[in-house]
């Protein structure tokens, strides 16, 4: 692991063409995230969160600039190799807990691991501690229909963080859950990234969880900055 920054944005570009107009949403943005850093990025809905966070992740390619995790330029890479990338140094927590319906709640965080590699017993080992991390692991039998949503979003967490990932991207984890609910589900993923030194940059409306993280950027004509 390299001392430097462990996901650096170098004048991203990113556009959307429509019809009449081109939309672009990163104008030469640059971003640093530093390791065990827990950053907010607060901006209006259709600002471009989600094309910020999925371009940081390696889902989408920027049109200009690079996307740099852990010293490494993936740009340039391959689909093949990005997609090894984000499979094991990236975690994705969405505003819908996008659990596999039909899987357990330990199943779901195993997933990740098993396609990995790992052996299932390594694996459901694994689950099992991160579910109880999670103040989840007395629902790991049942299936995401029977568990509330914050149990959902505490699942979701701990698969995203399943394979040890060097960086959470996480968008509006807490958006679809009631104000209590809420800070309780940010209180276990704020001590998930704290006891693990992941580092994460995490999309919120809500004014409150963003003033627990260490820093807070916004997007404003196309760029990242920071705001008080
Ligand atoms: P946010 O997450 O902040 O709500 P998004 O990144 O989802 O914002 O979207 C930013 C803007 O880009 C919105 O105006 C949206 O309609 C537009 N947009 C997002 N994805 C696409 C796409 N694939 N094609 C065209 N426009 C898009």
């Amino acid at each position: 692991m390299s001392a430097g920054p462990i996901l650096q944005l170098t004048s991203v570009g990113r556009r959307y063409n429509e019809i009449d107009r081109e939309l672009v949403i990163l104008d030469d943005a640059n971003f640093s995230l530093g390791k065990g850093e827990m950053v907010a990025l607060v901006a209006p809905s259709g600002a471009g969160k989600s094309t910020l966070l999925h371009t940081a992740g390696l889902l989408e390619r920027p049109d200009n600039g690079d996307v740099i995790l852990d010293g490494r330029a993936c740009g340039s890479l391959s689909d093949e190799e990005r997609t090894a990338i984000r499979r094991n140094d990236v975690g994705f927590v969405y505003q819908f807990h996008h659990l596999l319906p039909e899987f357990s709640a330990l199943e779901n965080v195993m997933m990740p691991q098993m396609i990995r590699g790992m052996k299932p017993r390594v694996a459901s080992e694994r689950a099992q501690q991160l579910l109880d991390y999670m103040k989840v692991g007395a629902r790991a039998s049942h299936r995401p229909s029977e568990l509330s949503g914050g149990e959902q979003q505490r699942v979701a967490i701990a698969r995203a963080v399943a394979n040890a990932p060097l960086v959470l991207l996480a968008d509006e984890p807490t958006g679809n859950l009631d104000p209590v609910t809420s800070s309780y589900v940010f209180e276990a993923l704020e001590a998930l990234v704290r006891q693990s030194g992941l580092s994460a940059l995490i999309a919120t409306h809500n004014q409150e969880l963003a003033r627990r993280m260490d820093r807070r950027v916004t997007l404003k004509d196309g760029k990242i900055v920071t705001v008080s």
